[in-house]
């Protein structure tokens, strides 16, 4: 069993004062593999007062300082990436297939943070001003289960590139992920105080983070209703948010695009993280005189993948991550068939064979409309909605029809075209033809599905307050 009841402040391992023990279980046989202590609020105001106590001389650190703290840090996490990745495993459910790219994931988010520091200028001057970017302060870093090491390495990198000091409150879900993690980042020798730990829930410590007066921004990362809250509680403090939230990505296959690769890339990017991905493109729109095709290539898709134990090397599909996660799945099941949609695949309940765990089966449906709750919802499971436009103008409506705006795709064999329906989308990333991600480059979300951007050099600017000095050259 795996016992946690430390957490990480001013550079040590200490008991946390919160008493509260959570469950730890293994999602694939929902055996307990252990327990977590929970922080509480007092703990998370200790962490908050040695990043505050660190902060003034982490502010003055050079660039070259910073760089090779990023690296270090990066270093520590790749010489433990087999153990990170069988905490995924075990855990969260992660595929094998996918675990260690996670892991690396998470180390290259540094490395990219520390290359957004190459040509930074954090002194401009602007006709008669002087720009000085300075550090923000101590940032709250609050994140979520499905991507825990490099959600968390991809706000820590931008707050040690910028000379910020952070408090960082993973889920409670990720407890074991993170006490690896946290000792990675204890063996990369960073100064006391610049990084700390505070396990606990978001209504205690989460809570106190977005409150406490001396965290200037808080980073997070989580569901749009919790992106508000924070966002509401952090008015009377006054403090930046970047907020990354939950989305309702659309899919649209113009007719010219080959099908036999566009409608397996979509069927199989809806379920990666076993669906559990806030990118995840959920609502795949398709020429209404294609539509029996679609639902072949789809059936087909979801037939070849292998949904199974996530310690296997070629299952692709691993449980939920929670009974309540498996239980929002089968509510939106139930809701697509109740409201008419067609079930082209899948459906409620587990797959044969894999009762033990949080399975669900991965589900397509068709002939889904607007007014659906699944085309409407996000639903973070392997669940994917097609439907049918007449006109690309309808498709492009229809896409933008979403409270959401985090992630969009095209396929089509005409580029202009996809560069035109790319330029018309409300989305933060848009992929076109199965183009992957740029982690270097800005990630986040229009509308609810986020304010602020991360990674790489916007991610930085992110941390970064600006002060503008005139006279700076003129003598009395
Ligand atoms: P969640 O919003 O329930 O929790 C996220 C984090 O916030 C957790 O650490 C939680 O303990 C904490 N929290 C909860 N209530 C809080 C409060 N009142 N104050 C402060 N902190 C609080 O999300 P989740 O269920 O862990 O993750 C799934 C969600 O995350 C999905 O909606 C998904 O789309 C989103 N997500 C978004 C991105 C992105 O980059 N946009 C990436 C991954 C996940």
């Amino acid at each position: 069993m795996k016992n946690i009841d430390q957490i990480y402040i001013n550079g040590e391992f200490v008991k946390p004062n919160g008493t509260e023990r959570f469950e730890l279980v293994n999602p694939t046989t929902r055996e307990s593999f252990g327990s977590v202590t929970l922080g509480d609020e007092q703990d998370a105001r200790r962490a908050i007062a040695a990043a505050k106590a660190a902060s003034a001389s982490f502010a003055r650190s050079t660039v070259q300082e910073r760089k090779d703290i990023l690296q270090r840090l990066s270093d520590s996490i790749l010489e433990r990436i087999d153990e990170l990745a069988e905490a995924n495993i075990l855990e969260y459910g992660a595929p094998r297939m996918a675990s260690v790219g996670r892991v690396k994931l998470a180390a290259g988010n540094l490395i990219d943070s520390m290359e957004a520091l190459e040509n930074f200028e954090f002194i401009k001057y602007i006709g008669k001003a002087k720009v000085v970017a300075e550090p923000v302060g101590v940032i709250g870093i609050i994140t979520p289960w499905n991507a825990s090491y490099s959600q968390i390495t991809a706000k820590l990198g931008a707050a040690i590139a910028a000379g910020c000091t952070v408090v960082i409150k993973p889920s409670e879900l990720s407890a074991l992920q993170t006490q690896l993690l946290t000792e990675c980042i204890h063996s990369a020798g960073v100064p006391a105080g610049v990084i700390n730990v505070v396990n606990g829930l978001g209504t205690t410590v989460g809570a106190e983070f977005t409150r406490n007066s001396d965290v200037a921004m808080i980073n997070f990362t989580g569901s749009t209703r919790v992106g508000k809250e924070i966002r509401r509680a952090t008015v009377d403090s006054m403090k930046r948010v970047t907020l990354e939230l939950g989305g309702k990505s659309p899919n649209i296959v113009l007719d010219d695009a080959d099908f036999t690769k566009a409608i397996p890339a979509a069927v199989r990017s809806c379920f990666s993280n076993n669906g559990q991905a806030c990118v995840a493109g959920t609502r795949l729109f398709v020429p209404e005189h294609r539509l029996e095709e679609v639902k072949r290539l789809a059936r087909e898709t979801v037939e070849s993948i292998k949904v199974g134990l996530p310690s296997e090397a070629d299952t692709v599909l691993g449980p939920q991550v929670t009974h309540k996660q498996y239980l929002q799945v089968q509510h939106y099941i139930k809701a697509g068939i109740k409201e008419g949609a067609e079930l082209v695949i899948g459906g409620e309940g587990h797959p044969d064979g894999l009762e033990q765990g949080y399975f669900v089966k991965p589900t397509v449906f068709a002939n889904v409309t607007e007014e659906m709750t699944i085309a409407k919802e996000e639903i973070f499971g392997p669940v994917l909605s097609i439907l049918t436009y007449k006109t690309e103008e309808e498709a492009i409506n229809m896409a933008n029809n979403t409270d959401y705006g985090l992630g969009a795709y095209i396929s089509t064999a005409n580029l202009e075209k996809a560069n035109e329906l790319a330029s018309r989308i409300q989305a933060g990333v848009v992929l076109i033809n199965g183009a992957g991600f740029e982690m270097k480059a800005p990630f986040g979300g229009f509308k609810h599905s986020g304010i602020g951007r991360e990674y790489g050099v916007y991610g930085l600017e992110d941390c970064l307050e600006i002060k503008t000095i005139t006279g700076f050259d003129l003598k009395m």
